[in-house]
């Protein structure tokens, strides 16, 4: 068995490590006996999301989300349209988060044409919204409590009938008004977590991989690893985040 996982714009969206998320999926696969193949997709490259059971996309500032919106005007939105819509698993942190949307508009007037995977848009503030803070995602994503950071301008509002990844208990998330945080779409998940999200929330993990399974092996349970260690730290840091 094994997977495939797309680190797309590895090379501009690479806020806070995000990039230690592909590592830990790839290291909770190992440690089943899974295989992983991982394929980096920098600006100026191409390839077909059709045979990737997973996509990655990181975080950037408003810089580098303007920067790289030609390239992905030149072939990557078709792409990722048509695997969201194929029921590829994505995990889409921040600015990557931000892009599956309609368009974001910067605090000073940029606005940025984004591809419309999921109907959402965003509006940059002045303030920006920084923190550790916590959430509960909605029972679709396994209902676990996620603790992450979050570092952002934009704020974030979903279509009608967008289901958010879940409530927010401590922070902001989406806008830091309606209570919501990221987005979930047929297997895509959207955040605002940045940094070693996976690592500490090992359930939210395991979530996405076992979706990738499912869709690529029919695969219903994935086998249970000991994450007291990351249970330990996910604890402590939800205790201190008020
Ligand atoms: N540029 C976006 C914002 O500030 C995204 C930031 C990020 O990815 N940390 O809203």
């Amino acid at each position: 068995m094994k997977l495939k996982i797309c680190h797309m714009y590895n090379d501009v969206l690479n806020l806070y490590g995000d990039r230690g998320n592909v590592l830990c999926m790839q290291k909770r696969l190992a440690w089943r006996g899974i295989d992983c193949e991982v394929v980096r997709l920098p600006v100026g490259e191409f390839m077909s999301l059709a045979d990737c059971d997973i996509v990655f996309i990181g975080g950037g500032q408003d810089f580098e989300q303007e920067v790289l919106l030609s390239d992905l005007h030149r072939g990557k939105d078709s792409e990722i349209i048509a695997a969201v819509n194929d029921g590829v698993s994505f995990l889409t942190i921040c600015g990557g988060y931000q892009m599956m949307g309609n368009y974001y508009e910067t605090h000073d007037g940029v606005k940025c044409d984004f591809i419309g995977a999921v109907d959402l848009y965003t509006v940059g503030a002045k303030t920006r919204m920084i923190g550790n803070y916590k959430y509960k995602c909605s029972d679709s994503v396994g209902g676990s409590t996620v603790v992450g950071f979050e570092n952002h301008s934009g704020k974030t509002y979903l279509g009608a009938g967008v289901e958010p990844l879940g409530k927010v208990l401590a922070g902001f998330g989406n806008n830091g008004e309606d209570g919501t945080e990221g987005v979930h779409f047929k297997n895509l998940i959207g955040t605002y977590s940045h940094g070693p999200l996976l690592p500490k929330n090992p359930e939210l993990c395991d979530f996405i991989l076992l979706t990738a399974l499912e869709r690529r092996y029919g695969i219903g349970e994935l086998e249970k690893l000991n994450d007291s260690a990351e249970i330990a730290a996910h604890d402590a840091m939800c205790g201190r985040i008020q």
